[in-house]
């Protein structure tokens, strides 16, 4: 069997995107394959998008301790390459007794994680931090160093960066077949088999599939459906902070945050289905999260609601990361990367590389190339359309496109030439903003469809 590569990284989210720019900075020849036509196009782009400290993980878990080292790699990722962060923090709120007991214990908890910037506050204090809450807050828990940040952009930067540093990214190659060899391994893919000495599983929702035809049967995934609501942007004032409830036995529940991109976001549900596909909101998530967002905060149901989404988190049964080397097949399983994986995705990176150094050389490579820099989608910073400067040297940012999210065809040109380039209008919009506003691509998606039939043509 001829070998293509010496490592193949199946699932193109933030985890595999993160795991194949690592192993590019090796002398080792890599492929990334995903099974869609674009990357980050799985649970990757549909999650709460909070960079978290981890300061509620369970204490000892690999989970707590990639979250942890996830969340500082990820904030000096996000400065060398523009991803957007603000570091809002958050605030706990308790609305019962029990709740409010619970706080110091949830502070003690986050101590033992390493995480020692919680504070107890009365209630007064908590209405003074978030004056919109509902009635009945008894006090609340300060977590400052949470913050929000853009997952879209994050798994482009990471498969850029990958692909910058020399990994052949294979797009629409669904793996549907495994034959390992005594030297190397063969992918049967659509489009095209691969082989690769060592395989890496990071394919989320499909991990325990693609871990089966390695011949093991250790876990499932129960795709855990969130699903969310999106309000517009003058609702942004009511959340200064991201609002967390105390957390249950029954999950995490329903949050209340500032998006990165200037509205507000409520949710998400915990659902467990059997469809890995099931992506679409139900009447019953969205009637349980507008009950809920009515007690948290009467003011936000006034405000226009801009969008709902759901995403499906990759339960496994087990409380934990599940990474584990099988050194016979030359397959690593990165699994169960469920609800914290856009913060910890280059620590689990990390992770992989220090149980793959074993076996393999992984000294980096001299001379990397930078870091990309990153168009900013954040509404915090400064957007092409108010950059006179830029305008000035390139008129085409002074062209918007998409008036909603004041997009530039200046944008829309660069997502189309970038080393990723798009495959469809949900990918130009995780590029670029456009088509994520109040109109939903009602004003601009015919101009940009007709942009992205012909791409090259700006003038
Ligand atoms: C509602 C919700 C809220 C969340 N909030 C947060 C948050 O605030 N902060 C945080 O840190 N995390 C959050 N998460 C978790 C985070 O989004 C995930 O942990 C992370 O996106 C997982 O990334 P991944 O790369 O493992 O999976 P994915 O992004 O799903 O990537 C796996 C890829 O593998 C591909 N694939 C699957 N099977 C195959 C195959 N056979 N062949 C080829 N390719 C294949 C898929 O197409 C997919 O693109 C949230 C998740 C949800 C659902």
């Amino acid at each position: 069997m001829t070998t293509d590569f010496d490592i193949a990284v199946v699932g193109a989210g933030i985890v595999g995107a993160a795991i194949a720019r690592l192993l590019g900075g090796t002398s080792l020849t890599v492929a990334l394959i995903e099974a869609r036509d674009d990357v980050g196009d799985g649970t990757s782009k549909a999650n709460t998008a909070i960079l978290h400290t981890g300061f509620d993980a369970t204490p000892g878990t690999l989970e707590a301790r990639l979250v942890a080292r996830g969340y500082a790699m990820l904030g000096d990722y996000a400065a060398a390459t523009g991803i957007p962060v603000e570091r809002t923090g958050a605030l706990l709120v308790a609305w019962t007794d029990e709740q409010l007991q619970t706080l110091p214990a949830l502070r003690g908890k986050a101590e033992r994680n390493g995480y020692t910037g919680c504070e107890l506050i009365e209630s007064d204090e908590v209405y003074r931090r978030v004056p919109a809450l509902g009635p009945g807050a008894l006090g609340g828990l300060t977590v400052p160093g949470e913050s929000i940040t853009c997952t879209w952009t994050t798994n482009l930067a990471l498969a850029i960066d990958a692909v910058n540093r020399g990994v052949t990214l294979l797009r629409g190659r669904r793996v549907t077949g495994v034959e390992v060899g005594p030297d190397a391994t063969r992918l049967t893919c659509a489009g095209g088999d691969v082989t690769a000495r060592w395989v890496v599983n990071a394919a989320g929702l499909g991990a325990d599939v693609l871990d089966g035809l390695f011949g093991h049967a250790r876990f499932t995934v129960t795709p855990r459906r969130g699903e969310l609501f999106v309000f517009d942007k003058l609702a942004r004032p009511l959340a200064p902070c991201i609002v967390l409830p105390v957390p249950s036995k029954a999950g995490k529940g329903v949050l209340i945050s500032p998006t990165i991109y200037g509205n507000v976001m409520l949710g998400p549900t915990a659902e467990d289905l059997e469809d890995r596909t099931a992506t679409g909101t139900s009447e019953r998530g969205l009637a349980f999260l507008l009950d809920r967002g009515r007690e948290l905060m009467p003011q936000l149901l006034e405000e226009e609601v801009t969008a709902t989404y759901a995403g499906l988190r990759a339960a496994i049964d087990r409380d934990d990361y599940l990474i584990d080397v099988d050194a016979l097949h030359r397959y690593v399983l990165v699994g169960g990367i469920r609800s914290t994986g856009l913060t910890a995705g280059m620590a689990i990176a990390e992770h992989v590389g220090g149980l793959l150094g074993e076996a393999l050389d992984l000294t980096p490579r001299p001379y990397l190339p930078d870091p990309p820099r990153m168009p900013n989608l954040g509404e915090a910073g400064v957007r092409p359309y108010q950059d006179a400067a830029r305008i000035d040297a390139d008129p085409e940012y002074g062209r918007i496109v998409c008036f909603c999210e004041r997009v530039t065809r200046g944008e829309i040109r660069d997502a189309y030439r970038s080393p990723i380039p798009p495959a469809d209008l949900d990918g130009l919009r995780r590029r670029t903003r456009a088509m994520n506003g109040r109109c939903q691509g009602f004003y601009c998606g015919a101009q940009l469809a007709a942009l992205s039939g012909s791409p090259g043509d700006f003038s």
